[in-house]
């Protein structure tokens, strides 16, 4: 593994899940590690992060990125990464230093776009892990994208439930469908 290492991809995909159970298995191994998320993420719980099995974890919460430099540890991990002001120097300082990072979080936006610092990020990863979905129109394993089946007011929608994971085929069709 790397020092900077990224599980990424649409809602739904297991990377809170796979953040959890690294952060679990470097515990075990007698690692001084710390957890953070973000303040604005309180979708399941305030101080937990909490995945779609029910699996949890204690986490500290943190507005922007170079809040960590106050917590001393070996390995950072970081949940809904997307979410986090900031810049990405912290965490290039830190890897230089010998620090190792798992940081999970959305790559795109409901429009596509890289989401929040997730571009940064993810160009300067030693080791990503991008994952699927079920894409919730035609159920194959291949969405890549989240959708907003909402109307969006603001710039940051959080709560799962106007996103649907879909593939790039049905997020076309829907687009055309919500455009109309
Ligand atoms: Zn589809």
């Amino acid at each position: 593994m790397g020092n900077i290492n990224v599980f990424s991809g649409p809602m739904k995909c297991g990377k809170s899940q796979r953040l959890i159970d690294e952060a679990k298995r470097q515990k075990i191994a007698g690692k001084n590690i710390k957890i953070f998320k973000p303040l604005i993420d309180n979708r399941f719980s305030e101080n937990n992060i909490v995945d779609r099995n029910g699996n949890s974890i204690e986490a500290l919460n943190i507005n922007n990125i170079s809040d960590i430099e106050k917590y001393d540890a070996d390995m950072y991990f970081i949940d809904e990464f997307q979410f986090l002001d900031g810049n990405i120097d912290t965490i290039q300082k830190m890897a230089s230093k010998g620090k190792k990072f798992y940081i999970s979080g959305l790559n795109l936006t409901a429009e596509r776009r890289p989401f929040g610092k997730m571009g940064d990020l993810l160009c300067n990863a030693d080791n990503i892990q991008m994952m699927t979905s079920i894409c919730e129109c035609c159920h194959n394993d291949n969405a890549i994208y989240s959708f907003c089946t909402a109307e969006k007011t603001g710039d940051i929608l959080v709560g799962d439930s106007v996103y649907i994971p879909v593939c790039a085929n049905c997020y076309e069709k829907l687009l055309l469908e919500k455009n109309k």
